[in-house]
């Protein structure tokens, strides 16, 4: 019954795993024996992927888990009051179930909220605003056999799923631009693109100067091309709806408001390389939006844009949504397409690139959410339109998500090319001493910095931009990112796996006073290490936030660590040692220094 539906695909273990987790509140021993027989797969091959997400289980969990959001922003919102609230209501600690299995209470990183922390899942729905008093009172109301969604409204079963979502969480729109957040018209890129070729319709995305939103910024239409040029029976188009970037929350406000405009632009996108089938991917911790978006997809069949014939032509796509289960690494291009295989999500090594070679071997174009809803609106407007808005290399508009200690926290579009000053004379950030563009794996500057550009050419971002006023320890960022980077790494390649546990411990010398002048150039070259040999994304970045403050923020350092007279000297000096060697042998450096090559 369980896999009713996916039927005994293994293709789709994660759904599967996911409604045996829904259903059993664990993925237990007999019920891995039994997936695995029912897919084909050995034992082992489901067990590593139910061990591979977070959301997944292999030991009991309460009917109930909360999962309280421990990212930097929460922390300093006031979540550890929240979680010693939860912690004395419940009886239990966080990390721990209830002895009448009634709750666990966890931690988890970014749940996409930070500009309503401190915020919490539990299991299926999102509090925000939380304080020790409200924890309290959650904690009594589940206790008394309240269920999570009555938390939210007494009649929450009544409400249409986007009243449902938009009664858990603000949008916080606070500037909407001119393609995405303003009025846009159902349906109008896609009506023009079944009248285009699909050489056009590329050929319109590569003018616009659209490129991808999450932060690598790679050309769109490019992209588009390559998978079109391709020799395939089947392509494959994705949606990455993963924004896990610490400090990211902008797709999120699309996925509630705009999801019409998503799918469209994944449409076009398919009209345009020649794909049938499409994955909207979407990160575990949205899950409350997943009636939503399956309701928006039900309506394009029920209208004939989605499904066969679309518009009446000979084009047939459809779209199945994915669900993660909290893994940060899977918003990573390779690591999500293994993820929507079914398979734990680790990166995949390239070439070949996923437009060539990516879901099931096929060809495949991944974007984000926010690139498919430009694509739709520039279908529509025309490429002029959106690259005659933004900086030189950055045309168009980017939704940033801003929080922190700022006084309007949420997303503001805008035009490419702005300062972060201005951006934060948006938000009310005035008072900042240091702001994260880019979140965990961006570039944290300072003061000084603050006249520079958000674009490609300068400060890149995917959306996150992080406030910190000046009672922040920048130490205690540095610290926290790192940490957030060994719970994410997914321990394929030595460095990233090792170097980042080092890393954090070494910044924790920083922190505690143990540090002297040597720990900096360790840090250096380790992070020097870390990024030249590990495989994907993740370990490429995940160095940032100590070289960023290193550079940045120098007097930081400088003033935790002891001089080295203070600390234990090496006695034995190599190099002089050889030179004494060559002088009592009345020998120069010619043998040492000989060429042997040849
Ligand atoms: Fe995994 Fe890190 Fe290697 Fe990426 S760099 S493949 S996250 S271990």
């Amino acid at each position: 019954a369980i896999c009713e539906g996916v039927g005994d695909d293994p293709h789709r273990m994660l759904d599967i795993l996911r409604a045996v987790q829904d259903e059993l509140r664990w993925i237990s021993p007999a019920a891995m024996g039994l997936i695995a027989s029912r897919t084909g797969l050995s034992r082992i091959a489901v067990e590593g992927v139910a061990s591979f997400y977070a959301f997944l289980s292999q030991a009991p969990k309460g009917r109930v888990t909360i999962r309280l959001c421990d990212d930097i922003v929460d922390r300093f919102a006031g979540m550890p009051e929240v979680a010693a609230a939860f912690e004395a209501a419940l009886g239990i600690k966080v990390g721990e179930t209830s002895a009448d299995g009634a709750v666990s209470l966890e931690y988890t990183p970014c749940i996409g909220l930070c500009d309503q922390a401190p915020a919490a899942m539990i299991n299926d729905v999102v509090l925000t605003g939380l304080t020790p008093g409200r924890a309290g009172d959650i904690a009594a109301a589940l206790k008394a056999g309240q269920s999570p969604e009555e938390l939210i409204a007494q009649d929450f079963l009544d409400l249409t799923p986007h009243e449902r979502a938009t009664r858990q969480v603000e949008n916080n729109i606070r500037h909407a631009g001119a393609s995405l957040l303003s009025p846009v018209p159902d349906g109008a890129g896609l009506a023009k693109a079944l009248d285009m070729d699909p050489v056009r319709i590329i050929a319109e995305i590569e003018a616009s100067g659209l490129r991808g939103c999450g932060g690598a910024g790679f050309g769109t239409g490019r992209k588009w091309r390559f998978a079109a040029e391709t020799e395939a029976e089947r392509r494959i188009i994705i949606c990455n709806a993963d924004e896990g970037e610490p400090g990211t929350f902008k797709d999120r406000v699309l996925l509630t408001e705009r999801p019409h405009l998503l799918a469209e632009g994944m449409t076009i996108a398919a009209r345009a390389v020649g794909a049938s089938e499409g994955i909207l991917y979407l990160r575990g911790e949205y899950v409350y939006l997943r009636d939503l978006i399956e309701e928006v997809l039900q309506d394009r069949r029920d209208r004939g844009l989605l499904g066969q014939g679309i518009g009446g032509q000979d084009f047939d796509f459809d779209i199945r949504l994915q669900l993660g289960a909290g893994a940060y690494i899977c918003g990573e291009e390779g690591a999500l397409i293994s993820s929507c295989e079914g398979l734990p999500g680790e990166p995949k090594t390239r070439p070949p690139f996923p437009v060539t070679q990516g879901y099931l071997g096929l060809p495949t174009v991944v974007n984000n959410v926010e690139t498919f809803c430009h694509a739709a609106r520039i279908l529509d407007q025309g490429a002029q339109w959106f690259s005659d808005m933004g900086h030189a290399g950055s045309h168009g508009t980017k939704l940033f998500s801003v929080s922190g200690d700022c006084l309007r926290p949420g997303v503001y579009e805008l035009s490419y090319g702005l300062s972060v000053r201005e951006l934060l004379a948006m938000a009310g950030g005035e008072d900042a001493a240091a702001v994260a563009v880019g979140g965990a794996s961006g570039t944290m500057i300072a003061r000084d910095q603050f006249d520079r550009c958000l674009s490609f050419d300068d400060l890149a971002t995917g959306g996150s931009v992080v406030v910190f006023n000046g009672s922040r320890n920048i130490l205690e960022i540095v610290e926290y990112y790192m940490s957030f980077f060994v719970h994410e790494s997914c321990g394929f390649c030595t460095p990233c796996r090792v170097g980042n546990v080092f890393l954090h411990k070494a910044i924790g010398k920083f922190r505690k006073g143990l540090a002297n002048p040597e720990d900096i150039e360790y840090l250096k070259d380790l992070s020097g290490t870390i990024i030249e040999t590990s495989r994907c994304g993740l370990g490429t970045t995940s160095p940032k936030p100590i070289l960023t403050t290193l550079e940045n923020f120098p007097l930081v350092y400088a003033a935790t660590v002891k001089p080295s007279k203070d600390r234990i000297r090496a006695s034995f000096d190599i190099q002089s040692a050889i030179d004494d060697a060559r002088h009592m042998a009345k020998r120069g450096s010619e043998i040492f220094d000989e060429d042997y090559s040849e």
